[in-house]
């Protein structure tokens, strides 16, 4: 299978480009499509690579509005943990694809997941064309240690022949939700299989202080304890974390995935320490973390509320520039989050257009349009592995996919859908 995109503009220049099996082969001025191509007209478009959302748990989509403005653990106690007990291989696969939608239409080219039924987000995720890293959440401290370990084996067993664009992972909910006997087991598991591991770490102060009471260690120091910080870990939030924890994630290479839009929504209190964690020498990522708490997927919002929270917080406008921004949502400030490193030859086909004509992206710098100006709107063409997944604005199969996400969330008993149903092809 060969793609061959011609007429678009790369860092000021006009240039073609052609994908075999997934991977770029020919890029430059002269490079033209091929009989055997299939053919996309870039027309002027900018091509940028894609977002990589570093934390997110996509199938909550299904749970969008529902609970809106609740303090943390009362959301989670009585609206989501209820809902979540009922939920089905069917909802999460079709909340996956809902969020493989809004991601594929806003940029978003790989993700890291944390979800129940894994299976079946990982099968949403090959069938939207998109990459990740999927996991399901481990949680033992109900005492449930042997089944939540048997669960994770299988997991992994079911998660085997996913398919290349997908990874299996590991994923201790957090601290405070597993045991520190299954944090080692989990550590010496994902050691043995060469797994990456996601975890919520330092997202609360209270956390912390719980940690410090149970432990006598902050957070961080707590999980590396448990043979849990390594180059194959990836932190979300971080929130919290002091200078000792930086210098030690730093040391064991772990990635820090900040959520900024998440962090303020459920008001944790502080901003990530970007400044401090960036001085450590920490591969740093973005996330958005899940739609029931964001409640959007389009890393853009992310982008810019990061690079504005760090400015402020810092005082000081300098502290963080669009160029860094971009680069830390495109993954490139953190290797280990699995982006293409660049566009050019041998590397992923995974990259996107954006319209010529947006006005948000008529002057100045790139970055600093990417950043503070565009929304997820500038994608006009979104293309994985030399597939494309949004033409002009136009995703295969969108309406089935928002008629069913809409029917299960129904089934849940949680959406009401918004607009008149005349106005919704879906409900139609
Ligand atoms: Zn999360």
């Amino acid at each position: 299978m060969s793609l061959a995109i011609s007429d678009a503009l790369l860092a000021g220049r006009r240039v073609g480009l052609r994908a075999k099996e997934g991977v770029i082969v020919e890029l430059g001025p002269n490079v033209t499509p091929r009989p055997e191509d299939a053919t996309l007209d870039a027309a002027g478009a900018i091509v940028v690579p894609g977002l990589i959302n570093g934390h997110t748990h996509a199938a909550m989509t299904l749970f969008r509005g529902y609970g809106d403005d609740l303090p943390l653990m009362q959301w989670l106690e009585e609206k989501i943990w209820p809902v979540e007990r009922r939920l089905e291989p069917e909802d999460v696969y079709w909340g996956t694809r809902l969020a493989c939608l809004e991601m594929v239409r806003t940029g978003t080219v790989r993700f890291w997941d944390m979800y129940w039924h894994p299976e079946a987000a990982a099968r949403a995720v090959h069938d939207a064309g998109l990459r990740a890293t999927v996991a399901a959440p481990l949680i033992d401290v109900d005492g449930r240690t042997k089944a939540m370990r048997a669960a994770a084996l299988s997991s992994l067993d079911e998660l085997a022949g996913a398919g290349e664009r997908i990874e299996a992972g590991l994923a201790p909910h957090a601290i405070y939700t597993v045991s520190e006997d299954s944090l080692r087991w989990i550590a010496e598991l994902a050691a043995e299989r060469g797994l990456p591991v996601q975890i919520h770490l330092s997202e609360t102060e209270q956390e912390v202080d719980d940690c410090l009471a149970a432990h006598r260690l902050r957070p961080a120091h707590y999980l590396d304890r448990a043979g849990l910080l390594s180059p194959h870990t990836v932190l979300s939030h971080g929130v919290w974390l002091d200078e000792s924890e930086l210098e030690l994630i730093a040391a064991r290479g772990a990635v820090l995935v900040t959520n900024p839009v998440a962090n303020l929504k459920l008001a944790v209190g502080r901003i990530f320490p970007y400044p401090a964690a960036r001085a450590a020498g920490i591969q740093v990522g973005l996330g958005t973390d899940g739609p029931g708490s964001n409640n959007s997927l389009d890393m853009f919002a992310d982008m810019k509320l990061f690079a504005l929270l760090q400015k402020h917080a810092a005082r000081d406008s300098a502290a963080v520039d669009a160029a860094e921004t971009w680069e830390i949502a495109t993954g490139r400030r953190a290797p280990q989050l699995g982006a293409p490193r660049s566009l050019e030859l041998g590397q992923p086909a995974d990259f996107l257009l954006l319209r010529a004509g947006a006005p948000e992206l008529s002057f100045g710098e790139l970055p600093a349009a990417l950043v503070y100006a565009a929304s997820g709107a500038v994608v006009q063409s979104t293309v994985v592995a030399g597939r494309v997944l949004m033409r002009d604005g136009h995703v295969d199969g969108a309406e089935e996919v928002l008629a069913r996400a809409l029917e299960r969330a129904r089934h849940l008993g949680l959406a009401a859908p918004i607009g008149f149903p005349q106005n919704n092809p879906a409900l139609a």
